[in-house]
């Protein structure tokens, strides 16, 4: 089967680029029979953000993509760091610098920056003019040994213009055009990301590329140094990208694009992957089809319908994917015990007044009637809906009400089918026997049973409070 990897850096927190690309390549394993690797790019010591890694390996694993080989889950390809694999690097460039592929580079950050700032004032491009390429081996012998400061460059040529592209298709571009010859080991003995990026995904037997669109460009650097190690090169696959809502761009520094964020603010893991298949260059979507929420392996069916136009991301169906999520854990045996434990502790925690039962029948009750109305289980104990769980604070009932209530309270313990339906027919049959009109007695009836002015239908109310709740409220005010 295929082999694939998500490669991240560890230079902040995952945000949706990146889960979508985990997403991609697990989803292209598990739907080949293939492995989903998981390897540290963590060679840019001065990017590095201390509990990256962790937190990444968290959220990873929050989401449900469970890695084959990765760090903690030692396959026959590590270490999956790359700040392990120091080594192999160093090893493996001492090949290209032998078959004239890499030279040495001796210009210092001070030529450098003159180049720079000469590129500019003539409104260039910057780009090193790869002038160390030309040294003699006289002259490279003796500056090494008199300990000049120096890198290893690649040799950039024309010779791989095109790919084929899994998601885009052909795309051309002669890097050699644009760029000046690429740093492949820096003066400190620490490969760029190019270097150590081709010979990973060579050693670790990696099939197929699934990146995001920003590495489209680097593609055809990564074939030359490919050639000029004599390996075969994985396919390339490039997500296109994902944007905002108004079309920008999504950038890392929008608080909300965090996983973590998602998480906090009561997403569920796989609302959140649907979110990103069926928005941000996800799989194409049937308008108008209406959205089902789909499994992780029931999407894993799909992966060959992945889009390369970039959509824009729809925070409304994000909050559709997770009232859906909700209703499918309701629904589903294995899952339903945990969500009724997950609110149990939301609500007591929330409230130290609790007044209403949180049994599981009680919980369950409620929860049917709210999927439709809630985005977030965290709705639940949100002011609209304290009522559930608590009792109003003593809400103002005029004189002359509690005349009727009174009655109303008296004949309601009679009533045996406490009921939505049946309640809202005695309700209506009640004012008319008593020459009450029906608005107004509603309208007090709301506001005793839960301190609002207005919300659910008041049967609908008398129903999920359950008959002893409800009339223990109306007779409170009363006395
Ligand atoms: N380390 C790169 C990143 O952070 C990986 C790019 C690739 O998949 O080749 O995106």
């Amino acid at each position: 089967g295929p082999r694939v990897r998500f490669a991240p850096s560890p230079t902040g927190y995952l945000h949706l680029g990146g889960l979508r690309t985990a997403l991609y390549n697990y989803l292209f394993a598990k739907s080949n029979g293939g492995k989903f690797i998981l390897r540290i790019e963590d060679t840019d010591q001065s990017r590095k953000v201390d509990g990256s890694i962790e937190a990444l390996i968290r959220d990873l694993e929050w989401v449900g993509l469970k890695y084959d080989e990765g760090p903690g889950q030692e396959g026959d390809f590590g270490p999956y760091k790359q700040s392990e694999r120091l080594n192999i690097y160093q090893d493996k460039i001492k090949k290209l610098l032998d078959n004239g592929s890499a030279y040495y580079c001796f210009c210092t950050e001070r030529r450098l920056n003159i180049l720079r700032r000469n590129a500019i004032r003539a409104q260039l491009m910057p780009k090193y003019d790869n002038r160390c390429r030309h040294l003699s081996k006289q002259e490279v012998h003796e500056k090494i040994a008199a300990g000049v400061p120096h890198c290893v460059r690649f040799k950039l040529t024309s010779d791989i213009q095109h790919f084929e592209d899994l998601i885009f298709g052909g795309i051309a571009y002669d890097v050699s055009l644009n760029e000046g010859d690429p740093v492949l080991m820096k003066s400190d003995g620490y490969p760029t990301y190019h270097l150590a990026n081709v010979i990973d995904d060579h050693l670790m037997a990696i099939t197929h590329v699934l990146r995001g669109v920003e590495w489209q460009i680097s593609t055809t650097k990564h074939l030359l140094l490919y050639r000029a190690f004599n390996w075969e090169p994985p396919q390339f696959g490039h997500l296109p990208l994902i944007v905002n809502a108004d079309g920008t761009k999504l950038s890392k520094r929008q608080n909300d694009v965090h996983v973590e964020d998602y998480k906090k603010q009561g997403i569920f893991p796989l609302a959140l992957v649907n979110y990103i298949t069926l928005a941000g260059g996800g799989f194409d979507h049937v308008p108008g089809a209406g959205i089902g929420l789909k499994t992780l392996s029931e999407l894993a069916e799909e992966i060959d319908r992945i889009s390369s136009h970039s959509t824009r991301l729809n925070p409304d169906l994000l909050e559709e994917c997770n009232r859906l999520e909700i209703k499918r854990q309701l629904s589903e045996r294995n899952t339903t015990q945990h969500l009724i434990r997950q609110i149990q502790e939301l609500v007591t925690s929330k409230y130290s007044n609790l007044k209403l039962n949180t049994s599981e029948e009680n919980i369950k009750t409620v929860l049917s009637w709210a999927t439709s109305r809630i985005t977030r289980i965290e709705d639940l104990v949100s002011p609209k809906l304290a009522f559930l769980w608590v009792l109003p604070s003593n809400p103002n009932v005029e004189e002359n009400n509690k005349v009727i209530l009174l009655k109303l309270v008296n004949e309601l313990e009679d009533v045996k089918t406490f009921e939505e339906v049946t309640l809202k027919k005695y309700l209506k049959d009640f004012c008319d026997r008593n020459k009450t009109k029906f608005p107004e007695l509603m309208k007090t009836l709301r506001l005793v049973l839960s301190g609002l002015n207005e919300g659910p239908g008041v049967a609908e109310m008398l129903q999920l409070l359950g008959k002893e709740q409800a009339l223990y409220r109306i007779k409170t005010v009363l006395h």
